[in-house]
């Protein structure tokens, strides 16, 4: 053990006693022991090196050993209040190459603000290895001052800083077991607001979190087109999650009968009696196979009231996997997803087949309006829609991408409201369609959603902020009344907002003035001078 490493330990025990509850106490008793010692031993050093019968001499005697001892002990310790950082010289960070054989041998560095009892041994654990991060929240039984640890471990074992990532503000007890593990802190996402967007009636104010500038405003411009031509309207035609397992049977012929089973009419109440003992909201509605060789993909698809569903329809289907094993004791349940889902992967199935709740929106956009607000003509967002979103989509082999920019809008919503943001692949699937109407005087214009995969109740929608977007659209927590309407009005809210922000993009490139507008509100001066410096 080198010195600086030896120094490093003592002084990490010496500010644990000093972190200890009589802190102040051990310090000054600890100090004062050590000058004792130093001083005894080195009196006793001098008197025998002038002694001329009792030199020092090797081996060492009892006495003189215990007194060279006490000499070297007091030096080091000495040495290592020396070598103790100060909080000014601890504010430069580490070393971005420091390893954690290095924090290791560290001093323990003094904590920041709101320091407690027991905090520093904590931290000194975790950096160590000895507690694992994750028993952090179990351990203290505390989530913030969990969460504040970690992230001083965190600094340590490092040696960045994440001072920009905020610490309070958070209800970590809220993420705990729900929505995050090992938490240090949280992004901030700006939340904007467009509209009032006019759907079906109704006003809503739809807020979106993004840092893309000019997708909000670009959403409020498509949102006044459709408000200024007497709204939007939409229609929900399909919903249901679902959860596809994979199975293997030992040949294709029992995977097939297994298949026939599965999909027998005269079977489906009884595996729907079991699937539903899941929840009271999940309602079996149909289960679709594929067979590939002798693995068998069944795609269950349920109901999920205001939920998004995965977990209720997962639960579902492993009631009724247990059940066909009875009868079908030779399949191997592989995994209980199979891919054939298609969760977070662009997939036809889903394109085609639907996942989630499947919507169609539609607006009239009066001529004078297309003028006036989106500054270009019916014919040139018609023409531009065909060479787009159909040819141009059909030539880059898209698959559910024939649309401007859904996922923008999907996105910021989901973000803004707590849905899974993974799911924007799904979800963000759309056509969009123009035409001219009324002796091509008007724009026709919809969206075809088939996947939007939302939910008001479970996931990230519990937690404050996305709680209070949710409420803001009027569709936060289960419809007590009507389970599920809130989260079906959620759906139809997306497509709504996405019908806005296709025409606006749309209209945004058939003028040219796309560029210039990013540029307007994407391109801030001080932006560029922070890039340029
Ligand atoms: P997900 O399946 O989206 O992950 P969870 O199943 O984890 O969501 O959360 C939904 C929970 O909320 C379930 O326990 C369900 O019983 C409960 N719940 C209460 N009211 C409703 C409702 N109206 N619709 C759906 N679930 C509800």
């Amino acid at each position: 053990m080198d010195v600086r490493r030896l120094g490093g330990r003592i002084a990490a025990a010496r500010r644990a006693l000093a972190a200890g509850g009589s802190r102040p106490i051990s310090a000054w008793i600890a100090n004062g022991l050590v000058i004792v010692s130093l001083v005894l031993s080195s009196c006793d050093l001098l008197r025998l090196c002038s002694d001329r019968d009792r030199r020092l001499r090797f081996p060492l005697g009892g006495r003189e050993f215990v007194t060279v001892v006490c000499q070297l002990a007091s030096i080091v310790y000495l040495f290592s209040l020396a070598n103790t950082e100060t909080p000014a010289s601890r504010d430069q960070g580490g070393s971005p190459n420091q390893t954690r054989a290095d924090a290791d041998a560290d001093a323990p560095e003094a904590l920041h603000d709101g320091v407690e009892d027991g905090d520093e041994e904590i931290v000194a654990a975790v950096v160590s290895g000895a507690l694992p991060s994750h028993h952090l929240e179990s351990r203290l039984g505390d989530c913030h001052r969990a969460a504040r640890l970690r992230r001083e471990a965190l600094r340590r074992m490092t040696g960045r800083d994440v001072e920009g990532l905020p610490l309070d503000g958070m209800d970590y007890q809220a993420i705990l077991g729900q929505c995050c593990e090992m938490p240090v802190g949280y992004v901030q996402v700006p939340v904007g607001v467009a509209g009032p967007l006019l759907l079906d009636g109704v006003q809503y104010h739809v807020p979106m979190a993004t840092t893309e500038g000019c997708l909000v405003a670009s959403v409020n411009r498509g949102c006044r087109a459709i408000a200024a031509s007497g709204g939007a309207v939409s229609s929900l035609f399909r919903d249901g999650m679902s959860r596809a397992p994979v199975v293997k049977l030992p040949s294709i012929k029992r995977a097939a009968e297994l298949k026939e089973f599965v999909e027998a009419l005269t079977n489906f109440e009884t595996l729907a009696a079991v699937f539903n003992r899941s929840s009271r909201f999940g309602k079996l509605q149909g289960i679709q196979c594929a067979l590939a060789g002798r693995n068998l993909y069944m795609r269950f698809t349920s109901s999920t009231g205001d939920a998004m569903g995965m977990n209720m329809v997962s639960k579902g289907v492993e009631n009724v996997l247990g059940y066909l094993q009875t009868d079908f004791s030779d399949m191997d349940i592989i995994s209980l997803s199979g891919n054939y889902c298609s969760d977070k992967k662009p997939a036809a199935v889903n394109w085609i087949e639907g996942r989630g709740k499947s919507v169609v929106c539609e607006a009239i956009v009066k001529g004078g309006v297309v003028q006036s607000v989106l500054k270009t003509t019916v014919q040139k967002l018609v023409e531009l829609n065909i060479v787009k979103n159909l040819a141009g989509s059909a030539v880059a082999g898209a698959l559910g991408g024939s649309n401007a920019h859904a996922s923008n809008i999907v996105t910021a919503l989901f973000i803004a409201t707590g849905q899974d943001p993974a799911q924007n692949v799904e979800s963000s699937q759309c056509l969009t369609m123009m035409e001219a109407v009324n002796d091509g005087g008007d724009l026709h214009i919809s969206v075809t959603m088939p996947s939007i995969e939302v939910g008001t109740i479970g996931g990230g929608t519990c937690l404050a902020s996305q709680a209070a977007c949710l409420n803001l659209l009027g569709v936060k927590g289960p419809n007590r009344d009507s389970p599920g309407e809130n989260a079906k009005l959620l759906a139809t809210i997306v497509a709504g907002s996405v019908l806005a922000g296709e025409l606006s993009l749309m209209a945004a490139l058939a003028s040219g003035q796309l560029v210039k507008s990013h540029m307007k509100y994407n391109r801030s001066s001080k932006d560029v001078q922070g890039a340029a410096s």
